[in-house]
């Protein structure tokens, strides 16, 4: 028989006070609500409430994971570190990575993924083309020696993963288990109530995304996100090909023009009485290579760092010195008459564009109306700048919007690179020995739960959605003794026994504590039952989230509870 929790046996020490540690909501509120205590940096420790929502998170994955054929399974935490060896990523992984050495001086991993534990696991076993494709999961802790461990279960060097790991035969049947991954990772972040994107992490050389990560929007997040409402796009702003509006500049011959003192591009549009857009930024680095370039980007839009690195290698932008030394002037360069030996690159956002505005290569002049391929040659065309909302979605060209995202979950195509490297083969149908081809699929469990509180919540505390809720009802008695709790104790028990998860606060606590209370730990539904309540033959029901109440009939409270929170169990995917 389900039965309920009694608010006075439970072990959730609240705060009076906002931690002061505490940055995020998240954190701050997960602490005051007594979920979660900190063991040392990093690590912490799931309070009964908080274990009660991470066992829902999980069930909602494995029941996702199961539906398309996933096998859970367990394998240990530690790994064994002759197998980083042979994948290469005991030296490559660097820091992160949690080692051990046994007594007897064996090497072993605390994982922080484990591709090499399944990939050595079934290398002996997968033989035929026949046992293809498996995909086998697991949800345990993994450990990572993050550089910043911080905002509580956000990022920690101990949190719960969900990791799933498919083998297969061919690409084809590769693109069908990664396909079913992400059809399982969107319906988990629905069902946990989470609005997400996918957000292409890459792009396959043949077309498609080879990896995508599942960013669950909130300005707590760490990544910058542009997207489209209307098509669906979404992207890294560090990942994303900006399409944006470029102004042309005006057309004519090449005219030198002078604008002594202009330091910004701020400044060059201001004097010049144009859009930041009509004119072109141009900054000088030093490639890989050791080679010096000039690389125009419009004016009103930054060079990105990671996608630079793509194109330019383990480059550095030069220092005032190399700029000297180049025959560069700083606020005053462009394409136009570059020192010899420096080449000039440009963003393909101006491929189309014809008249430029670009600085003169010389101390207080800027040219009006130069034209590519008339006054000067792009040696190369590059991907560089960061997309900004406002931006064209280059799937359907409507604006993009700007957003923050927390990264729930990423899908991956590895394809052999761990196989190869550790010999996982299998026999083909063609007689052939071939390497297995692999994806992995990672969901963060605990920081799911940070991500629910980051999109759920009030000045009062936690909003759970229905799905992840530690309890469900909360049945505030107002008084401890006689009718009141003898009754809030009865309608407790008939709603646990509907197969709802409840909570009775039984406790000696004045109503405005846990009223407050209830806010804070964020139960989806409160039943208040109070004297004079009864007298009427009713009890009033909160929704937390819309903060509405309503006088229910005490003999229609289970019935209309169930309505309430039943059809809610299956998250935003009901919408
Ligand atoms: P991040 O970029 O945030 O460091 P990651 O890309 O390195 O994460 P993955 O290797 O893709 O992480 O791991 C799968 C999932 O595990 C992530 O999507 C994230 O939800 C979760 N995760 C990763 N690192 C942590 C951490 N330090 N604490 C909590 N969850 C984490
Ligand atoms: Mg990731």
């Amino acid at each position: 028989m389900k039965t309920y929790m009694k608010m006075s046996r439970l072990y959730a020490p609240t705060l009076k006070e906002d931690p002061a540690e505490a940055e995020l909501a998240s954190h701050r509120l997960l602490l005051r609500a007594g979920y979660i205590r900190k063991e040392a940096a990093g690590l912490y420790t799931y309070l009964p409430l908080a274990w009660r929502s991470i066992r829902k998170i999980e069930q909602i994955c494995r029941e996702e994971e199961d539906a398309i054929g996933a096998q859970e399974m367990m394998t240990p935490i530690l790994a064994d570190g002759e197998l980083w060896h042979q994948s290469g990523r005991w030296d490559d992984y660097g820091p992160e990575l949690m080692r051990i050495t046994d007594r007897h001086d064996r090497q072993f991993v605390l994982g922080p993924t484990h591709e090499e534990t399944y990939t050595a696991l079934v290398r002996d076993e997968l033989r035929s083309y026949k046992q293809l494709p498996v995909t086998l999961y697991h949800i345990q802790d993994k450990f990572r020696d993050e550089l910043r461990p911080r905002f509580g279960l956000m990022r920690g060097r101990e949190f719960i993963m969900k990791d799933a790991y498919s083998f297969s035969a061919d690409q084809e049947s590769l693109q069908q288990c990664y396909d079913e991954q992400k059809g399982a990772y969107a319906r988990f972040c629905a069902r946990c109530g989470l609005r997400a994107l996918p957000v292409a992490a890459d792009t396959g050389q043949i077309g498609g995304d080879t990896s995508v990560e599942y960013m669950a929007l909130a300005e707590a997040g760490e990544a910058e996100l542009v997207y489209c409402e209307d098509c669906g796009f979404a992207a890294d702003t560090e990942a994303a090909t900006a399409v944006c509006e470029v102004t042309e500049g005006i057309a004519g011959e090449l005219t030198r023009v002078e604008t002594p003192g202009v330091a910004t591009i701020a400044d060059l549009a201001q004097l010049m009485g144009v859009s930041e857009s009509a004119t072109r930024k141009a900054i000088a680095l030093v490639d890989g290579d050791k080679k010096p370039w000039v690389v125009i980007v419009p004016g009103d839009h930054e060079v990105n760092d990671v996608k630079a690195g793509h194109v330019f290698g383990d480059y550095h932008m030069m220092t005032d010195e190399e700029l000297v030394e180049y025959g560069l002037h700083k606020g005053f360069m462009g394409p136009v008459g570059l020192p010899a030996g420096v080449s000039c690159a440009a963003d393909i956002a101006l491929k189309d564009s014809e008249w430029w505005l670009v600085g003169a290569n010389e101390e207080g002049y800027h040219l009006q109306s130069a034209k590519p391929g008339r006054d000067f040659e792009v040696g190369k065309w590059v991907d560089v700048i960061t997309a900004k909302p406002g931006d064209a979605c280059p799937h359907c060209g409507k604006p993009l919007a700007g957003a923050r995202g927390i990264e729930c979950g990423q899908v991956f195509q590895l394809g052999t690179k761990y196989s190869e490297a550790m010999g996982a083969t299998f026999m083909d149908v063609d007689g052939k020995e071939k390497p297995l081809i692999m994806g992995c699929y990672g969901i963060g469990i605990s920081r799911t739960l940070a991500a629910v509180v980051e999109q759920h919540h009030d000045d009062a505390g936690i909003i759970f959605p229905v799905p992840v809720a530690p309890y469900e009802v909360t049945v505030v008695a107002l008084d401890v003794k006689g009718e009141v709790l003898e009754k809030a104790t009865e309608i407790a028990q008939r709603l646990a026994d509907a197969g709802l998860d409840v909570i009775l606060d039984d406790r000696k606590e004045r109503p405005g504590v846990k009223f407050a209370e209830a806010d804070l730990m964020g139960f989806p539904y409160q039943v208040v039952i109070g004297k004079r309540g009864l007298k009427a033959g009713a009890a009033e029901v909160k929704d937390r989230a819309t903060g509405e109440r309503e006088d229910v009939a005490l003999d229609e409270l289970v019935d209309r509870l169930t309505s309430l929170v039943v059809p809610a169990r299956n998250g935003l995917l009901q919408e």
